[in-house]
């Protein structure tokens, strides 16, 4: 694969960084897929987890049952990341943001989105109120494929179907998928520019840090591989 880095912008003089892993022979099946990560600074797991996709990629001698082109932003929100905080240094929350654009990191993810036509967005979260791996799909399509995922997910890490019965904002689809109704998600956004599957993954903060890694790491190849 061919792997090719770059700088999208900058927040206060921290770089926004676009990982490019593209199948040098790629034909009309060859599939986009965007995968971004911390977008909320205080969630931790993803940024490592989408790197590590990118040594996958590195690493692996043979890739070629991989028909895929895989475009990674690590960190949507550089500020927020160094603050150890979910908002940006303006204190807007990126994640609902994505109708209203008032932040430039928005706005710069924005392009990326609008640059090609992608199959596949997964977008990387962690969340305090849950102990097993979910998924938020954004709509009826990934409803469907999520549900498969999960099932093949569920096999080496156990999801449990009480997650979230409290909370109201979030609708159970089938194990381990749910869907939410908030405004300005970046999954929201592609959803709207037509991508069939979106997907927020929520890794449970309860597991150690470098479980939430590797989990989450895992979680993303198993899209992947079976889109
Ligand atoms: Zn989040």
């Amino acid at each position: 694969m061919k792997i090719q880095f770059d700088i999208i912008g900058y927040i206060q003089n921290l770089p926004i960084e676009l990982v490019s892993i593209e199948n040098p022979k790629p034909d009309k099946n060859t599939k986009n897929i965007l995968v971004t990560a911390g977008v909320h600074g205080n969630e931790r797991p993803g940024p490592p987890a989408s790197e590590m996709l990118v040594d996958f990629f590195r690493n692996t001698i043979d890739t070629s049952y991989f028909n895929v082109n895989i475009y990674i932003i690590p960190c949507v929100n550089p500020t927020g990341w160094t603050l150890n905080q979910r908002r940006n240094f303006q204190d807007i929350d990126i994640n609902r943001d994505m109708d209203q654009f008032k932040a430039k990191e928005s706005n710069i993810i924005r392009k990326i989105m609008k640059l090609r036509k992608y199959d596949l967005h997964l977008d990387c979260h962690s969340f305090g109120g849950i102990s097993n791996f979910l998924v938020i799909s954004a709509n009826y399509k990934s409803d469907e494929f999520g549900k498969g995922v999960m099932s093949i997910f569920g096999y080496s890490y156990p999801i449990k179907k009480k997650d979230f019965k409290k909370k109201k904002k979030y609708k159970r689809m089938s194990e381990g998928v749910f869907r939410t109704t908030n405004n300005g998600t970046l999954k929201g956004f592609t959803s709207k520019l037509g991508v069939p599957y979106c997907f927020r993954i929520e890794a449970p903060r309860k597991l150690s840090l470098l479980d939430q890694i590797q989990e989450t790491f895992e979680l993303l190849l198993l899209f992947i591989q079976n889109l």
